[in-house]
């Protein structure tokens, strides 16, 4: 077989990357074991059956053909409403791109922003795909290293250091796997960098119905960062659409121009049917959304009671998403040591920080999508272990 590009070959970067506990707990559901999984950052519920009633009606009323590659005028008008209700900035079906999920979006993004073998930025811990987007785009990917004493938040002089030399930068808020919102003065910084460096910034807000304490601000509202942010939005979390694949890009109307000329070479857009069944959970309004959210901020409160009545296992305050950063050291194990000993004593699957890089070392990952009686249990039983461990360090 002829080489294949190293493009493709590259994405991965090669290396342990902290997900064998992830693959080794399907392995023993496939074996018959009852493994709680609070792995991957999946709902316990499916669409709602109104979401795919008007998927349906769509498709059966003939919207199966190709669909236009922006995307429809009528989802692209409903997101720059959203999107200027939300922030205040103006904007208009010019400034959307309608893509399949937030990833494509992602990747688009740096498609857009980078050249072969320029420097993308990006904040450790982060999403599992930030740096094999960034490769399979021809970039580097360089990491913004953060501290759990600053709750993973960039801190101004490592943002600076990063970004000589470099053509983007990836934030995500509220974020993935910590669970923070980034408050104000640290998207002030981030706005100050990207401006000072003439960077792009690509600001990942798949999250953003998300938010338990605090408000969640896009930066695109600062001051001269509407001209250079592409912010990435999903259907996939505010609206429990996964698996439908329908997210957006919102950014200046030349970078919209060019990635449609991205789209129609790679995607040719997003089925007609996905797309009205977006725009009818849009058009449903935050009542729809605050429900999806629900159980997420049920469990949250749940945890914070949980985690106050012990002092092993500490945790940064989960302010949005459906993450829990939880702090293990005490128990003298790193996370991957954590996590492999809890699944076999426990059956309990969790994330080690350091399947999201370097910065989460010694901390685990809890996904809150399981419900709240066994989210509970799973969370009381998982601070006892560490209670174990710490006692016999
Ligand atoms: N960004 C973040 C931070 C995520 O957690 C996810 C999904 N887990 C995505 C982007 C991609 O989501 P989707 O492609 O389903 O919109």
């Amino acid at each position: 077989m002829p080489a294949l590009s190293d493009r493709i070959t590259g994405i991965n970067g090669g290396g342990s990357d902290g997900w064998d506990v992830f693959y080794r707990a399907r392995a023993m559901i496939a074996d018959g074991i009852a493994v709680t999984e609070l792995t991957i950052g999946e709902h316990d519920i499916r669409t709602d059956a109104s979401i795919l009633n008007a998927m349906h009606e769509a498709a059966m009323a003939g919207h199966t053909g190709y669909a236009i590659v922006p995307g429809t005028p009528g989802l692209r008008d409903a997101i720059a409403r959203r999107v200027s209700d939300r922030t205040g900035v103006a904007t208009t079906r010019d400034n959307v791109l309608i893509t399949p999920g937030g990833q494509a979006g992602l990747f688009a993004a740096h498609m857009a922003c980078c050249n072969p073998g320029d420097t993308a930025l990006y904040v450790d811990p982060y999403y599992a795909t930030y740096p094999g987007s960034i490769r399979g785009a021809g970039a580097v990917p360089r990491a913004i290293t953060t501290r759990a004493a600053d709750a993973f938040l960039p801190q101004p002089d490592a943002l600076d250091a990063a970004a000589k030399g470099a053509a983007s930068l990836l934030i995500n808020t509220p974020n993935n796997p910590t669970g923070v919102v980034y408050p104000a003065d640290t998207m002030a910084a981030i706005g100050q960098t990207a401006r000072d460096h003439d960077l792009w910034l690509i600001s990942d807000e798949v999250y953003d119905t998300q938010v338990w304490e605090g408000t969640h601000l896009s930066p695109r509202a600062l001051p001269g960062m509407a001209e250079r942010t592409l912010v990435i939005g999903s259907m996939s979390k505010s609206h429990a659409m996964t698996g439908s694949r329908i997210g957006w890009i919102v950014a200046p109307a030349p970078v919209i121009e060019r990635l449609i000329d991205l789209a129609t070479n790679t995607t040719y857009g997003v089925p007609g049917y996905i797309q009205d069944a977006a725009l009818f959970a849009l058009n449903a309004g935050p009542s729809l959304e605050e429900a999806i959210a629900a159980p997420f901020r049920r469990r949250r409160a749940l945890a914070t009671d949980i985690l106050s009545r012990q002092s092993t296992v500490g945790h940064i305050s989960s302010q949005g998403a459906m993450y829990l950063m939880l702090d293990i050291r005490a128990t003298g194990l790193d996370g991957e040591g954590f996590a492999n000993a809890l699944l076999d004593q426990h059956q309990i699957a969790v994330m080690p920080g350091e399947s999201f890089g370097t910065s989460a070392k010694g901390h685990i990952r809890v996904a809150m999508t399981v419900d709240d009686d066994t989210f509970a249990r799973s969370l009381t039983t998982l601070c006892r272990f560490a209670e174990t461990l710490r006692a016999a360090a």
